[in-house]
């Protein structure tokens, strides 16, 4: 059975009991259930009667986002990190720490007795030291499930928006290896959002060039760019002494980011040498 259904439910309304969806409602989504039929995430908008404000799941009203899509932010590109700002770090999660435990077992190392012994909280750097970091960095890439990464529940329908309805052109630049990066677009179905895509294999952030060859392949101008991450002297800094903008962000408060582009409410702003695009043309 297919795992995706549309799925009609009653909605609550702002002040009024459980009422019925009816023909005034503008719109339902489909959503995904797992295999117990049991709803994942909590990614539904029903859209309420029309002139009814309607908070989605982001926070935003909707008469807020219409309001928002019609200021020019002046930007005209966004440069994401993934790990912790489209999906969660690799510390956070249980998946991928248990790939890496399995790892260290067929290697003859005990990960409980290496974690006892850790003076910096267990890193899976820390853990791996002696070991060949991009080895395990390319098993971990082919064994793991993008799926059961945690994510933002809106992280599709903002990524859609900000392409589609705003016409911005993305990027996404990891430290991680492209196989890993390639395997969270295919099977999370983000690959049609992105321009440009890069992994470590051919430098790796916080490198100024890796930003610079990724404003280039996105037809920007480093001024009408923000770079989007969790860890600003990696994700954002490099951007901004280029003469871009920063917004320090994590995969949990996404919902916030087009709002963010909208009032240009950056957490860096350029860096006074000025935009290096700019000054090149
Ligand atoms: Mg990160
Ligand atoms: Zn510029």
């Amino acid at each position: 059975m297919s795992s995706l259904q549309l799925v009609v439910l009653n909605i609550l309304r702002d002040s009024s009991p459980k009422m019925p969806l009816t023909e005034n409602h503008q719109s339902i989504e489909a959503f995904r259930l797992d295999r117990d039929n049991k709803p994942l995430g909590v990614g539904i908008q029903i859209r309420a009667p029309r002139r009814k404000s309607h908070r989605l799941d982001s926070g935003i009203s909707y008469k807020r986002r219409l309001r928002m899509s019609r200021i020019d932010s002046q930007i005209a590109g966004v440069i994401f990190d993934l790990n912790g700002t489209l999906v969660e770090r690799d510390s956070e999660s249980d998946h991928l720490r248990a790939i890496r435990d399995s790892w260290l077992i067929q290697r003859g190392a005990d990960p409980a007795e290496l974690r006892a012994r850790s003076t910096s909280g267990a890193t899976t750097k820390e853990l791996l030291h002696g070991y060949e970091p991009m080895e395990f960095s390319e098993h971990r890439a082919e064994r793991f499930d993008p799926g059961r990464l945690r994510r933002h529940p809106e992280t599709r329908a903002i990524l859609h928006r900000l392409t589609k309805n705003r016409g911005l052109a993305l990027a996404v630049l990891t430290n991680n290896v492209t196989r890993y990066l390639e395997r969270c677009l295919e099977e999370l179905h983000w690959e049609s959002f992105f321009t440009y895509a890069r992994g470590c294999e051919n430098g790796v952030k916080p490198d100024r060039q890796v930003f610079l060859e990724a404003i280039q392949a996105l037809g920007t101008c480093a001024c009408k760019t923000v770079a989007v991450g969790d860890r600003p002297e990696k994700d954002i800094v490099p951007l901004s002494e280029l003469g871009g903008f920063g917004i320090e962000l994590s995969w949990r408060d996404l919902g916030e980011l087009e709002e963010r582009i909208a009032e240009r409410r950056f957490s860096h702003a350029p860096a006074p040498s000025g935009c290096i695009t700019c000054a090149r043309s």
